[in-house]
């Protein structure tokens, strides 16, 4: 059987490590073919040393309460090379007229925060009060003023959609972007009304939870020690796909000036560049991932040496409120959650720029959007001298947003791959963007293929 997986990112090796593993494992005959577009693996994801820094491009890490990525790498017999966040990053911060409030964990913190007014603290407890609506879809924002007062949507809901998608919650679906959330209201009436039930039933945590997880050197050697374990598996980098079609029962794929026929197609590229492969095999299928829009966000590294920043960065880092009209969207002291990531005591600070709000961005040279970096985190974080490093990656597509209508999008995605047969959509365009949601994805796609040979 030969099988091919589009896209070299974590969710491409994953698939493709799983596979090669599962179907040895059943002793069958086996060959799959990794195509992947840039001159290696990663895709989102990469790490760059420089000097004494060692700076992620992309994500930072993933988070332990959840298995799969913790799974693959132990499955792929590394999980001593997991390297987990100092506990400082537990501490996680807000902006609020300029100044850094701590995010409140418990709710002693909470009756005593500045975050919210007096008055949005009353109205976020009054949550349990708030009658359960069932609606089929509803943008973030929406449900957050509905359900926690317009106070809590601005100040902690609305900073964590910038975190976690760079996305806008005035456009993005609840249900699709946080779907735990959604079913605290549906199954429980509320949130806090789930929470506490939650907790009763001791059914694990209903917020994120867990401890910030990551790879020794970075999370590029995760990819590249994964994919060393491959069996059976030709890895083809330069390999963008141009075109997949159906002939003879098979699956066509060209690329370059060459073509290889497959029984089984995993996809894992992102929307926009499946949207032009896929038309000669569907043009529904098509249209449905032209409908998936995507947000920049560009990272800009910062090292200093120690003495010239007096804020003790204790903690992960903040968040920045939209209303805050800063022009950053927060920024991570890197150096405290993974010390791994410096030497000779400098200071790393990873500043996140961009999202669906603030397109300017791409008009902006990298000197521009390392100037614009500095300004914004100088005063705030006390820093007295120039950065001694500096690198900017620049994201132009760097999340898949979630709008409002995605959830139909995905059911189409489902409906189509399926009518097609053999042929699977994996990736972080349907169902979550975090690293854990792509595993989990590209574990489930497996499970399917082998049921199906079995
Ligand atoms: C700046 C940033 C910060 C993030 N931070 C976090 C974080 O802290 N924690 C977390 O869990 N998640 C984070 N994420 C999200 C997470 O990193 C991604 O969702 C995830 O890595 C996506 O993996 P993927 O394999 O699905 O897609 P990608 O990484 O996009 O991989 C897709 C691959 O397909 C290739 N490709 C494209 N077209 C073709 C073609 N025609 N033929 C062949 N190959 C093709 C691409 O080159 C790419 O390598 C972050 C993302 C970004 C951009």
């Amino acid at each position: 059987m030969k099988i091919a997986v589009i896209g070299g990112g974590i969710s491409g090796v994953s698939a493709a490590f799983w596979l090669s593993k599962s179907l040895k494992e059943l002793k069958k005959d086996y060959e799959i073919t990794l195509f992947e577009k840039n001159e290696k693996l990663g895709g989102s994801i990469d790490t760059v040393t420089k000097g004494d820094f060692t700076v992620e491009a992309g994500p930072n890490g993933f988070l332990d309460s959840k298995p799969y990525t913790l799974k693959l790498v132990d499955d792929a017999g590394l999980s001593d090379k997991l390297y987990k966040s100092n506990d400082l990053a537990r501490k996680r911060y807000i902006m609020r007229y300029g100044r850094l409030i701590r995010l409140p964990e418990k709710p002693p913190q909470f009756f005593k925060t500045d975050l919210l007014t007096l008055k949005g603290k009353l109205r976020v407890i009054a949550e349990y009060f708030v009658p359960q609506k069932i609606l089929e879809d509803e943008t973030v924002a929406d449900f957050a003023r509905r359900r926690l007062g317009s106070e809590a949507c601005d100040y902690l809901i609305s900073p964590m959609v910038s975190g976690i998608f760079a996305g806008d919650p005035e456009k993005m679906s609840l249900r699709a972007c946080f779907p735990v959330i959604y079913e605290l209201e549906v199954k429980f009436g509320g949130l806090f009304k789930g929470m506490l039930k939650k907790r009763e039933k001791k059914s694990g945590p209903a917020g994120p939870g867990g401890v910030l997880t990551s790879y020794s050197g970075g999370l590029i050697n995760l990819i590249n020690d994964v994919a060393k374990k491959f069996e059976n598996v030709t890895i083809k980098t330069n390999a963008a796909v141009k075109s997949i079609f159906k002939e003879n029962e098979k699956f066509r794929i060209c690329y370059g000036d060459d073509s290889i026929s497959f029984d089984v197609v995993i996809l894992t590229c992102p929307a926009y560049e499946a949207e032009k492969i896929i038309r000669p095999l569907s043009e529904k299928l098509a249209v449905n991932f032209g409908k998936i829009p995507y947000a920049p966000a560009f990272v800009v590294g910062l090292g200093f040496d120690e003495k010239d920043i007096k804020d003790s960065l204790d903690g992960f880092g903040y968040l920045i409120p939209a209303k805050e009209n800063r022009k950053i969207l927060g920024a991570l002291f890197t150096s405290s959650i993974f010390p791994e990531r410096v030497k000779n005591d400098k200071r790393l600070i990873r500043v996140i720029m961009g999202g669906d709000r603030n397109r300017w961005i791409l008009e902006k040279s990298n000197e521009e959007l390392i100037d614009i970096a500095y300004n914004e985190i100088k005063d705030t974080l006390k820093i007295t001298g120039k950065p001694v490093s500096n690198v900017c990656f620049r994201w132009e597509y760097a999340i898949p947003q979630y709008y409002i209508g995605h959830l139909k999008i995905a059911e189409s995605v489902e409906q189509i791959s399926s009518e097609i047969g053999n042929f699977y959509v994996g990736g972080n365009i349907l169902y979550g963007v975090g690293i854990n949601d792509c595993t989990k994805r590209s574990f489930d796609i497996v499970e399917k293929i082998i049921q199906n040979i079995k």
